[in-house]
Parts: structure tokens; C-alpha cells; sequence
């Protein structure tokens, strides 16, 4: 089975040295003690790991079931879901109004990382029904609020988002699925929905479904799409529940992973939907539990990624093959540890600097969203929302790498299902596909969040790099393996953004054919931006006389295999999307 252990030092060392989370000045945050903080993680980690852990692989083993028009997950769920319930962690960020414990993101964040590193399967329930809570906390009328926001805080209801159709995912402008009017708000909704996650299941007395439909008459393509409150059970004016909805289960997808997570088509049958914000305007409004659901796929992903680390690590000091070389330059008698070859460590590696600089990178935009709803701070809520595309996709797509590598760390063990890396691989794979393709996330990124507001968020985190790339570094040796490495990532961020300026508005194509590299160099620059941060730290704290334990020691030179590893990275996607679409657009379709 894959080895987890939340790793509760490194998320105090983030919060509390790196983040000083409990001395900024925003409303919430100077309750967060360490003391507190780290009370809160323990029994986090606790339930994950006593609870959730334990059914991970028996989930992934037997699956969900459907049979008889019913969902069910696997044995162990429901228990643990309820146990989950009863604790409380469903409801730890939500507003206190509908009984939430108005906790801050960046903290709620280190939860769903330990809770997906544990069981993604199960954790995607209660992802999904915190996404329906903000996006009718945000959209809601009253009635609403107060109809559905108590019972998707404490997941006795759960929620979901319907958006995909068998003829459509990408292009959501296409969707078929019909919303007549009934009322001024109460419409009948018809048609056909596929890959809804947690669509059905019985984890909860009720389902509310957020679905994406068409009002007839209404404009073409995305500007006519609206977004409506399906429940599984109609709601009485009491709050109990009433009759069963028209809509029913197609099926259950067979899929590579995430087999304890339902994936459902849902065939609508002029069921009963409710309009939720305005007409027209239900892209939007679903964006609010899109652009969520992006932070948590990049935080699922890097989940897995640790587990993977964590148990290919613990396997590399187990697993005893071949002679290495010793202190005295010449190689041992008898095999050693694969820990002690290079190439092995070259992986450990590998998997260590990405996995802590992204975490630092996942918090740092969490809390640049506290700070933008709680202090209406424009400028941070602006910046999480460019990286947001950034953690989603480039997280996930190197995450995806680092569990295979873990993988690989096992050799053919790594292959069998017996040791769980197995699991790891195909469990993290979606992540690189659902709530957008990462190539749509790299579109989204070049199209939309590099130009919003003139470019302001892009600007403002060139402005936060160069003010600390101006400061006096902590010494010579800092300055040469930190600061200049990335001084030669932001050059070539600058040589693309004016490459994606000259050329971008008389021909598209060649901003498009390098979307994905340029999320991908935005990715690794932040999170060099982030090692540079966290070492400068560590370096004032040793130049102040205080003494490094082996955590520190081991984060500068970690920090210090990302600049010499990844960082020069961007040199080549620079060179790379400086090529443009010239060559890719030359050959016809017949000619692939
Ligand atoms: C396990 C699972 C769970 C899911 N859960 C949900 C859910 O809960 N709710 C929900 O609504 N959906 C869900 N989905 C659907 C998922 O979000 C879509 O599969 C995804 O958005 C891609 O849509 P598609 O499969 O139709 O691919 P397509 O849109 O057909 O895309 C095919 C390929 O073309 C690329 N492509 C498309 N358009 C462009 C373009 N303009 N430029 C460049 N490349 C392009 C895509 O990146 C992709 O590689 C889930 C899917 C799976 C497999």
C-alpha cells in the first residue's frame, strides 16, 4: 500500500515562517496561532489518514456500482463520509451565516491536500458540494441561500456541476439541453448530461445538481447558456423533502481511475429547475465554481504527487540493489540502497523541489484570495485568478510526471497494483483533463487572465519579482545560485510577453501554439519565484545567528536543485514559443 504521513512541519513552516500568516492584517487571520493551526491540521490528518486512507485502495478495487437505478460507492464510504460529516470538515471555509466555521482558504487548502492525499475519491464528494455552496452563496437569491446553503455546508445534501454533453465539452456554446419556462424562476429542464462526477451516489439525502441549460429564444452559443438548481428531491417550503425530480441515471462510466467516485450520465426528463442568478448569464455564474474547482484539481494533484514521493522515498532506503560508490572513491562490496544512486536521487529530487515549491505556490494564491475577499484587495484577488489557469494545469500536468516517476522509483513493482503507485497514476491523470483541458486552462490563460485589466496581474507579478530580485540578497552565493537564475527566468517571461504583444493581434495562432509552454514557463518562474523567497528567509535566519535544523538545511539545498534544474526550463519554452504557429499550421489534415 502507498505510505502517507501528512507532512505537518512543512505546512507550518509555509504558514507561519514563510507566510506569517497569523501577523497579517486581515480579518480572521490573528486567531491562526500556530498553536492553533496546528491543532486543527493534527486532527485533520487524523481522520484522514484513520478514516480515509484505510478504504482507499479497497475503493479503488471495488468501485461504485449501479444497478437498479441506484449508486452506490464502495463499502466503507458511507461511514466515512459520515464521520467526516460529524467532524465538521465539510463546512470549514464557508460563511458562518449557514453554519460554516469562516475559516480562511489558505488553511481549508492544507485540508484538501491532506484529505485528497488520502482518499481523492471521496474527497471530490465534498469538493463538489463546497463548489454548489459558493456558487449559490455568490448567486443565490435569499431563499436560496436559505434553502440550500445549511444543508451543502454540512454535505447532508451534496452538489455537483453539470455541464458536459455527450456532443460537447469544450465548446459549451453547443450544450443541447433545453430550460422551458414555468414560472418566472422555476423552468422544466430537458436533455442530456455525461461525466458528472458524484451525479449519484448514497452519501446524501439529497442531490443538488448546478445545471447548464439553454432558455428557448434566448441568443446563440455561450451568450444564451443559464445555469439552474436541479434537486435530486424536490425541497417543501418546510425544508423537507418532497417528491423525487424527473430525472434519472443513464449509467456509470468505466474509467481508468477515481473508481470510487461516481461518473454519471444523467438523463433529464422535463425536470423541475430553479433559475440561479440571471438569465443568460449562467456561464458565469458556473465560473464562480469553475475557477474553485481549478484551485482544488492543481491541490488533488499535488496530493497525489506527495504520496508518490513519500512512498517511493520510503521504498529507495528499503530496496537494496546494486554497488554504490562510497566516501572513499571506490564501490561498496555488497549492493547498497537504491537511494544512494544518482540517477535515484536525481528522481527523489526531482519530486521534492516540485512538490514544495508548488505547495508554496498553492497557499501564497490561497491567501492572495483571502486577502482579495476579505480586504477587497483587487490587485491579490487579480494575481490568484492569472495563477489559478497556472496551479490548475501546470500543477497537474507535472504532478501527473511526478507520480509516475515515483512509479518508476519502485521499478516493476511500481507496475502491480500490490504497492498502490499504480493507483497514484491512473487516480492523477484526470486531473489533467476535468474542469477544462490543461490546454484550454493555457488558453484561458493567454486569451483572457495575461490581457484582463491591461494586463495588471501580469504586471503586478513581474513588479513583486523585480522588487525582490533589487534587494540585497543574503549573500554572494545566494545571488549567483538563486537570484540570477531567476533573473534569466524573468528576461525570458519579458521576451515572451512581447513576442505574444507584437504578434498576437494580426495572427492568433502564434499566441495560441504556445499556450501550453507559456503556462508552463509561468508555472516554473512562480515557483522559482517561491524557492528564491524561501531561501532568502532561511539564509536572514542563519545570517541572524539562529541555527538551521536538518528540515532548513535540507529546503536550501532542495531549493537549490530547483534553480539549477528547472528554472533553465524557460529558456527553451521561450525559444520554443518564440517559434510561433509557422510550422505547426503548414501541414494539411491529410497530411498528419
Ligand atoms: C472522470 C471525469 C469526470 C468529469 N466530471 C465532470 C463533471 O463533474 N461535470 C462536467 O460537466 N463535466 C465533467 N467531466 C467532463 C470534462 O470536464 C470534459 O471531458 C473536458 O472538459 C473535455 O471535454 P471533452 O471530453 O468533450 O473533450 P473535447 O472538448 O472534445 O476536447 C478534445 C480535445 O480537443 C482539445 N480542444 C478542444 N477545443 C480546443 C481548442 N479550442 N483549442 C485547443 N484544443 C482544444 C481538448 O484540449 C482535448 O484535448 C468529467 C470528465 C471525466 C473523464
Amino acid at each position: 500500500m502507498a505510505k502517507y504521513q501528512a507532512p505537518l512541519e512543512e505546512f507550518h513552516f509555509l504558514l507561519h515562517e514563510y507566510l506569517l500568516i497569523s501577523k497579517k492584517e486581515i480579518d480572521g487571520f490573528k486567531e491562526l496561532t500556530p498553536d492553533f493551526t496546528a491543532e486543527i491540521l493534527r486532527q485533520g490528518a487524523k481522520v484522514a489518514t484513520e478514516i480515509m486512507l484505510p478504504i482507499n485502495k479497497s475503493g479503488d478495487k471495488e468501485g461504485c456500482k449501479f444497478e437498479n437505478g441506484l449508486v452506490t460507492t464502495p463499502k466503507g464510504f458511507v461511514n466515512a463520509f459520515d464521520e467526516i460529516k460529524k467532524g465538521g470538515w465539510t463546512g470549514l471555509d464557508c460563511d458562518p451565516l449557514y453554519g460554516g466555521q469562516g475559516l480562511p482558504i489558505t488553511l481549508s487548502l492544507i485540508l484538501g491536500e491532506i484529505f485528497s492525499s488520502c482518499n481523492i475519491s471521496l474527497t471530490i464528494y465534498k469538493a463538489l458540494t463546497h463548489g454548489a455552496y459558493a456558487t449559490i452563496l455568490t448567486h443565490g437569491n435569499d431563499h436560496q441561500k436559505d434553502t440550500y446553503l445549511p444543508k451543502l455546508v454540512t454535505c447532508e445534501w451534496t452538489g455537483t456541476m453539470n455541464l458536459t454533453e455527450p456532443h460537447c465539452g469544450t465548446d459549451l456554446g453547443m450544450i443541447k439541453t433545453k430550460a422551458e419556462p414555468l414560472s418566472d424562476d422555476e423552468y422544466k429542464i430537458t436533455g442530456q448530461k455525461i461525466f458528472i462526477s458524484a451525479g449519484d451516489h448514497d452519501l446524501s439525502t439529497n442531490i443538488i445538481q448546478l445545471v447548464l441549460a439553454k432558455i428557448p429564444g434566448g441568443p446563440d452559443g455561450v451568450k444564451g447558456i443559464s445555469l439552474f438548481i436541479v434537486p435530486k428531491f424536490l425541497v417543501k417550503s418546510d425544508g423537507s423533502l418532497g417528491q423525487r425530480n424527473s430525472f434519472s441515471v443513464g449509467s456509470i462510466e468505466q474509467k481508468m481511475g477515481i473508481h470510487a467516485n461516481a461518473t454519471c450520465v444523467l438523463n433529464y426528463d422535463g425536470a423541475t429547475g430553479y433559475l440561479l442568478g440571471e438569465k443568460h448569464k449562467g456561464l458565469q455564474a458556473m465560473f464562480t465554481m469553475m475557477n474553485e474547482a481549478r484551485l482544488g484539481v492543481g491541490v488533488q494533484s499535488l496530493a497525489l504527487a506527495e504520496v508518490a514521493y513519500q512512498s517511493s522515498l520510503d521504498y529507495s532506503k528499503e530496496r537494496i540493489q546494486g554497488k554504490s560508490l562510497q566516501k572513499d572513491g571506490k564501490f561498496s562490496s555488497d549492493p547498497k540502497p537504491i537511494i544512494n544512486h544518482p540517477d535515484i536521487r536525481r528522481n527523489l529530487l526531482d519530486q521534492k523541489s516540485f512538490i514544495e515549491g508548488a505547495r508554496a505556490l498553492t497557499l501564497w494564491t490561497a491567501l492572495l484570495l483571502d486577502k482579495g475577499n476579505r480586504l477587497s484587495d483587487k490587485r491579490s484577488y487579480g494575481l490568484a485568478s492569472l495563477l489559478t489557469p497556472v496551479i490548475k494545469g501546470y500543477i497537474s500536468d507535472v504532478g501527473f510526471t511526478m507520480t509516475v516517476i515515483g512509479q518508476q522509483i519502485f521499478g516493476g513493482h511500481g507496475y502491480i497494483e500490490e504497492w498502490g503507485m499504480s493507483q497514484l497514476v491512473r487516480d492523477s491523470r484526470i486531473a489533467m483533463i476535468y474542469e477544462g483541458t490543461n490546454a484550454i486552462q493555457a488558453i484561458d490563460l493567454v486569451g483572457r487572465k495575461l490581457n484582463s485589466d491591461g494586463g495588471e496581474n501580469i504586471l503586478y507579478l513581474r513588479e513583486l519579482v523585480t522588487k525582490f530580485l533589487n534587494q540585497k540578497s543574503a549573500s554572494e552565493e545566494i545571488e549567483s545560485d538563486f537570484f540570477d537564475p531567476l533573473r534569466i527566468a524573468l528576461q525570458d517571461l519579458d521576451d515572451v510577453l512581447e513576442f505574444f504583444l507584437d504578434n498576437g493581434i494580426k495572427n492568433p495562432n502564434s499566441v495560441l501554439a504556445g499556450a501550453s509552454d507559456f503556462l508552463h514557463l509561468l508555472g516554473i518562474f512562480s515557483i522559482g519565484f517561491m524557492w528564491v523567497k524561501i531561501v532568502t528567509h532561511i539564509m536572514e535566519r542563519k545570517k541572524a545567528g539562529k541555527k538551521l535544523n536538518k528540515f532548513l538545511e535540507a529546503k536550501i539545498v532542495t531549493g537549490r536543485y530547483y534553480m539549477a534544474n528547472a528554472i533553465p526550463k524557460t529558456t527553451f519554452l521561450a525559444t520554443k514559443i518564440k517559434a510561433g504557429d509557422k510550422i505547426l499550421m503548414s501541414l494539411d489534415p491529410d497530411q498528419f
